[in-house]
């Protein structure tokens, strides 16, 4: 019986064996073999990933360590991973105590956290401007803080591993609080010193201006010109006076609703007296429908009817000034274009056509009546909201300067910003 059972059993058993062995054991082992070789060869790249990453690592430490700027890096996770000496004195954290710590939007609840909360997730703080486009990397933005005063600049640089996958970021962070201070200290002066010379100048020209009407022979002549210079000396000092509360932050904007078609109009009606007098001929290529944005007339007004008696001023007899506006075709913005057929800008000015004082070298000596602010002020006040300007111009031919504005009031900067 048990020999029975036993041949029974070698009989099935064996054949049994053979098969899970041949059809399911080998497959499996062989797999199994694979699948090792697999991992060896991944676990030996990323054995090497991690010495590149290590290397590059203490590469940065380096770079951090003699830098003047806070440098920063975090993993994807959000935990700081370097800390320099310069990120200690700005957030006023040891680097002991923060190396490990996984900064949460909530860490900001934490007062010794706040501040470095807010650099690492920047929309929670109080005023941001991005000087960078959207996805651009290294992203650069302007954060400031009002208790404590803070003026930062943040850059951010993405940390690639090999397989071009970001784990992790690094942040430079450059303290500006002081030159800020600096720079509104000197701005406040100039706004005092101009405040002062233009209540005695108003008057001046008040004289002027009554003297003119009644003023015959020789006496016009001398009264007329009187009054010509105290309408420059007066546009000097209210330049002077506009740039520097720019860049003290305190031009102080009033936004509402306005029509930018009726607005527009009103500018050119404005600026057909300038253009008599210069034999230049202006229109406007307006759109059908109005175009509603949030803006301050006044301060918008200033950078527009700049630009509009520039292309007047620079012109050439009997030239032409066309304004055109309309809408960015799916953004939600406003282009207004000025182009005249003008003197032009020297290629070798274009670069400076919006900072301070520029004047070009085609037009210091025969158009003295200039100050090199206009093109300042408008482009602080055009970046005030949310927009851009930008200009094209060939030498004896006619310039034309490209304003874009947004239509969406959420794309209007919160706080006042100066561009340098
Ligand atoms: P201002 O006109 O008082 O000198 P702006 O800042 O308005 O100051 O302009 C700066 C300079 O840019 C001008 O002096 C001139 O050289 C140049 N510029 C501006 N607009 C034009 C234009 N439409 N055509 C030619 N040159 C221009």
């Amino acid at each position: 019986m048990v020999r029975f059972v036993g041949y029974v059993l070698f009989i099935v058993w064996l054949p049994l064996v053979l098969f899970v062995d041949y059809f399911i054991v080998a497959p499996i082992a062989l797999l199994s073999f694979l699948l090792g070789v697999l991992l060896l060869g991944v676990s030996k790249k990323l054995d090497r990933c991690g010495e590149k990453l290590t290397l590059s690592d203490s590469r940065l430490e380096q770079v951090a360590a003699i830098s003047g700027d806070a440098i920063i890096s975090y993993d994807a996770s959000f935990r700081i991973v370097s800390w320099n000496e310069a990120a200690e004195k700005l957030f006023k954290l040891k680097k002991e105590e923060i190396i490990g710590t996984i900064i949460t939007p909530a860490s900001a609840g934490d007062p010794k956290l706040a501040v470095l909360t807010q650099v690492v997730f920047p929309s929670l703080a109080p005023s941001v401007v991005k000087r960078s486009d959207p996805g651009v990397y290294p992203q650069v933005i302007d954060v400031s803080f009002d208790e404590p005063e803070l003026n930062l600049v943040v850059k951010t640089e993405r940390v690639m591993n090999p397989a071009g996958k970001a784990v992790g970021f690094v942040k430079s962070i450059e303290n500006k609080t002081r030159e800020f201070e600096l720079i509104r200290s000197k701005s406040e002066f100039i706004t005092v010193a101009a405040h002062q010379l233009r209540t005695p100048l108003t008057a001046v020209h008040w004289i002027f201006e009554t003297l003119s009407k009644s003023a015959g022979g020789q006496d016009k002549e001398i009264i007329t010109n009187g009054l010509e210079v105290s309408v420059k000396l007066l546009k000097i000092v209210n330049d002077l006076l506009d740039a520097s509360k720019i860049e003290s932050g305190k031009f102080g904007y009033e936004f509402k609703d306005i029509d930018l078609v009726v607005f527009i109009d009103e500018m050119l009606r404005n600026a057909s007296v300038l253009a008599k007098k210069y034999d230049v001929s202006i229109y406007f290529d307006r759109p059908k429908e109005p175009i509603k944005i949030f803006a301050d007339p006044e301060k918008l007004g200033l950078a527009i009817s700049n630009i509009i008696d520039n292309g007047i001023k620079y012109n050439v007899k009997n030239g032409r000034v066309v304004v055109n506006l309309e809408r960015v075709p799916n953004r939600p913005y406003v282009q207004i274009s000025i182009k005249d057929t003008g003197i032009g800008i020297p290629p070798s000015g274009m670069k400076k056509l919006f900072t301070k004082f520029y004047r070009g070298e085609n037009v210091v000596k025969e158009r003295t009546d200039g100050t090199g602010l206009g093109l300042y002020i408008a482009k602080n006040i055009v970046f005030r909201h949310g927009g851009n300007i930008t200009a094209e111009s060939v030498l004896g031919r006619g310039t034309i300067f490209y304003i874009m504005l947004p239509t969406e009031s959420s794309l209007i900067p919160p706080k006042e910003v100066t561009i340098e």
